[in-house]
C-alpha cells in the first residue's frame, strides 16, 4: 500500500519543485514562502491521498493492495497516475482562486476524489477469487486454478467479520 502513496507523493515532490521556480508557487501566494506553502501544496494533499486509501481499502479491500500480491510497479504506478492528475488539478486551483482557504480546501478534496477513484476502480477482494489473477478458486481448493498460487483467496470484509 505504501507504494501507492510514494507514486503520489513523488507527483507532489514534482509539483512542488516546479512550483519553487514560480513566484509564490503553484498556490500563487506570493507572500508565503517555499517553506510556509509545503502544509497546504504538499502535506495537506499526500496525507489526504493515504487517508483515504486505507478507508477504502479497510471497507472494501482490494486485491492489488493485497500484501500477498507483489505488484510493486503497478501499485506505484497507479499511485503517480493519481498524484499528477491530482496534482495538475490543484496547480489549476492556484490560478483561479484567490482566497488561501479556499485554494486549501479545494486541494484537500481534489487529492481525496482522485484517490478514491483511483482506488475505487480497483478489483475488489472477493473470498471465492484469488487475490493475483481474480479466478475464481473452487471451495475445496486450496491453490488458484488460474495461475496456480496457493492460498491467495481473497480476505473480503465478510470473511473478515466471520
Ligand atoms: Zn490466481
Amino acid at each position: 500500500m505504501h507504494k501507492f502513496v510514494i507514486g503520489f507523493a513523488l507527483a507532489f515532490v514534482i509539483r512542488f519543485i516546479t512550483g519553487l521556480m514560480v513566484d509564490g508557487g503553484w498556490l500563487r501566494e506570493p507572500s508565503m514562502t517555499a517553506l510556509q506553502r509545503a502544509p497546504f501544496t504538499f502535506v495537506l494533499p499526500i496525507a489526504l491521498a493515504t487517508i483515504t486509501m486505507l478507508i477504502i481499502h479497510r471497507r472494501t479491500p482490494r486485491r492489488l493492495l493485497d500484501p500477498r500480491v507483489k505488484r510493486p510497479f503497478s501499485q506505484l504506478a497507479l499511485g503517480l497516475a493519481a498524484g499528477v492528475g491530482a496534482a495538475m488539478l490543484t496547480v489549476a486551483v492556484g490560478h483561479v482562486f484567490t482566497l488561501l482557504v479556499v485554494k486549501a480546501l479545494l486541494i484537500g478534496l481534489l487529492a481525496v476524489g482522485v484517490t478514491s477513484i483511483a482506488i475505487g476502480v480497483l478489483p475488489r477482494c472477493r473470498s471465492y477469487a484469488c487475490v493475483h489473477c481474480g479466478s475464481v478458486i473452487p471451495e475445496h481448493e486450496s491453490a488458484c486454478p488460474g495461475c496456480g498460487a496457493a492460498e491467495s483467496r481473497g480476505l473480503d470484509v465478510n470473511s473478515v467479520a466471520a
